[in-house]
């Protein structure tokens, strides 16, 4: 199949918004930093280009005044506190896990307030009060912990569900994590955008894209490249911050 012919049932999709006279929204969430590297720079410059609003969600615990600095001159990016320090406490064999029930609720919850502290204290308004759960887990019993300690939004991977506070989720993985650990195929992922396009247009969630700069291959910098080509300017999309999805659920 021809890169066109891989994109055309995008382009079907939004023909159909723009006879509804809708548009979709679409996020961007980018797991996982913690410091400026080449492939930072690569997806801040690929955003930048195309004015596509950008959510670093950044591991707290292992974070700095490099980071802060670095994006000291990008204001399309906002940032999320990914966990605490995205250690797994689940047991080998077992899913990994931060936010798990394998340790205390109060332990878990405190380490979640410091991070937020933390990341306040470092990003100042940059910072989205928004938890972004390593590998998009977390148990039930600590989501009702999350208003009290001042977040206001939580980002999993997923349909969102009804829960204590806002969720604002991930629905498009473009990594190919379980097999080649590059990026999935084109095909595939432009039928998972279609299908979110889909569920959006009955009052389902915005189509949230989920990156991960540091293990991006070709493939996958093309993939975004492509997406943001066909998806920037068009008359039934925008890309939205992730403050103004939390606003807009609200
Ligand atoms: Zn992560």
């Amino acid at each position: 199949m021809s890169e066109s012919q891989i994109w055309q049932p995008l382009l079907y999709e939004l023909a159909r918004w723009e006879r509804a006279g809708r548009k979709a929204d679409f996020w961007l969430r980018d797991d996982d930093a913690v410091e400026p590297t080449t492939a930072l720079d690569r997806l801040l410059a690929l955003t930048e280009k195309y004015g596509v609003p950008a959510t670093l969600a950044v591991i707290p615990a292992f974070t700095g005044a490099d980071l802060v600095e670095r994006l000291a001159d990008a204001p399309h990016v906002t940032v999320a506190v990914h966990g605490w320090s995205h250690e797994n406490h689940a047991a080998a064999g077992e899913k990994k896990q931060e936010l798990g029930r394998h340790r205390d609720r109060d332990i878990v919850l405190d380490e979640l307030s410091q991070g937020l502290a933390h990341m306040g204290r470092l990003h100042g308004p940059r910072l989205v009060p928004l938890l972004v759960a390593p590998w998009n887990r977390i148990d039930s019993a600590l989501i009702a912990g999350l208003v009290p300690i001042g977040f206001e939004a939580l980002s999993v991977f997923g349909a969102s569900k009804p829960a204590a506070l806002q969720m604002v989720n991930s629905n498009v993985d473009l990594m190919d994590w379980h097999g080649t650990g590059g990026c999935r195929d084109h095909g595939a992922l432009v039928g998972d955008i279609v299908a979110q396009l889909s569920r959006s247009l009955d009052g389902g969630d915005a189509v949230g894209i989920l990156t991960h700069h540091l293990v991006h291959d070709e493939a996958a910098w093309l993939f975004l490249a492509r997406l943001f080509e066909i998806t920037v300017g068009h008359s039934s999309c925008r890309w939205r911050g992730v403050r103004e999805l939390i606003a807009r659920t609200r």
